[in-house]
Formats: structure tokens, sequence, C-alpha cells
């Protein structure tokens, strides 16, 4: 018999670059009749008490997560933990590593702007969350609300997209070392959204840096991909995740509410913890 209950393993919020609050998301979460959500931020955990604690008054499951950045054969490449214990010290330590790299790049990117004769400075962004994260997305937003673009895509187009003036790369831990930290933190590593084309090599090397799972539920993908995804991961002795990756109203659209993953899989990743 299937386990009565949904779950959506792969959520953000205003900590990183989402638009609704921790408590938000859990009460959104809950409307949609979700019973188990990680909250999966990127670089940062600092949404995830909150989200635990309107997650407990409304009997919502919430599993603290986080979403890091790797690089891999030199794309940026997002691995899930879940399941960690979101106060570990070896986690926390690689996360404030990574917070204080973004803010000195963000400094790096206002630097830029203003060689280009943008009036915008790396205060004019902060996300005003103690621990939260700082990106890209927040100085494409800086730059709408000073007048300086007409919309995000424009900031990215013009400015802070990949070979425009104001790019700066993004310092990331490797593979490995995302995979081992999460592990000792008890949590299971995912290889977040593996690609809307199977590259399968690419699954089996961050298998073998240490996923022990596969994002193979994610909004975009068919179900034959999905499907694709799931028979990989079974072939490589692995488990399967997935999760709508909902930004809110900040990305496109919310896609809360458009994936489900099957209760099964998530009691076996709870199993390939730690
Ligand atoms: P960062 O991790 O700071 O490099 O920022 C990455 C964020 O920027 C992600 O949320 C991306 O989805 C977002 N992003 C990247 N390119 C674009 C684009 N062309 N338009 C809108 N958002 C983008
Ligand atoms: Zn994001
Ligand atoms: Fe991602
Ligand atoms: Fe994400």
């Amino acid at each position: 018999m299937t386990r009565p209950g949904r779950a959506d393993l792969h959520l953000h919020t205003h900590c990183s670059d989402g638009s609704y609050e921790p408590r938000e998301l859990v009460r959104r979460a809950h409307d949609l009749r979700f019973t188990v959500i990680a909250v999966t931020d990127h670089d940062t955990v600092a949404g995830v008490d909150d989200a635990v604690a309107e997650g407990e008054r409304l009997s919502v499951r919430v599993i603290p997560g986080v979403e890091l950045s790797t690089l891999d054969a030199d794309a940026d490449t997002h691995i899930l933990g879940l399941f960690v214990d979101h106060r570990n010290p070896a986690l926390l330590k690689l996360i404030e590593h990574a917070a204080a790299e973004r803010r000195q790049r963000l400094r790096r990117i206002a630097e830029l702007l203003q060689d280009i004769g943008l009036d915008i400075s790396a205060e004019d962004v902060s996300n005003h969350i103690e621990g939260g994260t700082v990106g890209r997305l927040h100085m494409a937003e800086a730059l709408v609300k000073h007048g300086l673009a007409s919309s995000v895509s424009e900031s990215f187009l013009r400015y802070l997209g990949r070979n425009r003036p104001a790019y700066v790369a993004k310092w990331s831990p490797g593979p490995q070392e995302c995979c081992r930290v999460i592990h000792e933190a008890g949590g299971v590593a995912v290889l977040a959204h593996p690609g809307d084309v199977v590259d399968e090599q690419k699954v089996e090397r961050l298998v073998e840096a240490g996923c022990r799972a596969i994002e193979a539920y994610y909004p975009t993908y068919s179900r034959s991909l999905t499907e694709t995804y799931v028979k990989l991961a079974g072939r490589l002795g692995v488990g399967v995740s997935g999760g709508s990756d909902c930004h809110g109203s900040r990305k496109d659209r919310s896609f809360l509410g458009t994936v489900s993953l099957p209760m099964k899989y998530v009691d076996d990743l709870e199993r390939r913890k730690g």
C-alpha cells in the first residue's frame, strides 16, 4: 500500500532568493496539503528554525536542508543536503565561508558596475536577513530598484550574466567536500536538478563524489525524463528525490504544488542519511 502524504523536498525562502518568509512558505505548503517539505536555501540554513516551528504548529514535517553550490567540470552545480543537523559545526563553517566569499564577490560586482558608470554599491543590496545569502539576483533587483535596469532579466543580459562586464565567478567548494560535510552533518547529499538533457557521465561523476540520490522529480522535467532519472538512480544504487525548487514569485512563477515526491522515496532517502 502506498503511504499517504505529499512531499516537496526543494524549497527556497527569502533567506536566500525565494520570496516567502519561512513561516509563510510552510503555511502555503500546508494549504496545498503537503505533509513533508524540506527548506533548502542556497548556502544558508537561516530559515530552518522558523520553518520547523511553523511546521510543528501545522503538523507539517519540515526537514532541515541546504542547497550548496559546487563546481563540476567548470559548471555551477547544486547539491542538496537533506535531513542535516543545521547546527553542525562543519556545515556552519562551510556555509559561513561561502557567505563571506559571496559578500566579497558582491563588492567586486559593485566595483565593476561603478567602473561602467552605474551608481550602485554593495550596501544598496544587502539581504537584510542575518546569515542570509547574497547573490546576483539581489544585485539585479537592486539595479531595478535604483532605476538602472528595467527588469531583472535585463540586469543579467546587460551586466551580470556570464561574459557581461560585471560578471564575477562565485567561489565554490568541490563536490566531494560538499558531500562529506553534508554526511558529517547527518544528512544525505542529493544531486539537484541534474539537467534537462541526461548526461550520465555527469551524474556518475557526482555519485562518485558522494551524492547518494538524484533529484528526478522537478517541475520542468517531463514524466519520461523523471522516469529516466529514476532508472539511472536504480542502476547506480542511489536514492530518488524531488521538489519544486519554489522561489515564490521572485522567479517566473511559484512552482509550489507542481511536484509531489512519492513518500516511499522520502523514507528511502532517510535511510541513506549520515
Ligand atoms: P549567483 O548564485 O549569485 O551566481 O546567482 C544565481 C541566481 O541568479 C540564480 O537564482 C539564477 O536563477 C539567477 N539568474 C541567473 N541568470 C539569470 C537570468 N538571465 N535572469 C534571471 N535570473 C538569473
Ligand atoms: Zn535560487
Ligand atoms: Fe539549484
Ligand atoms: Fe534551488
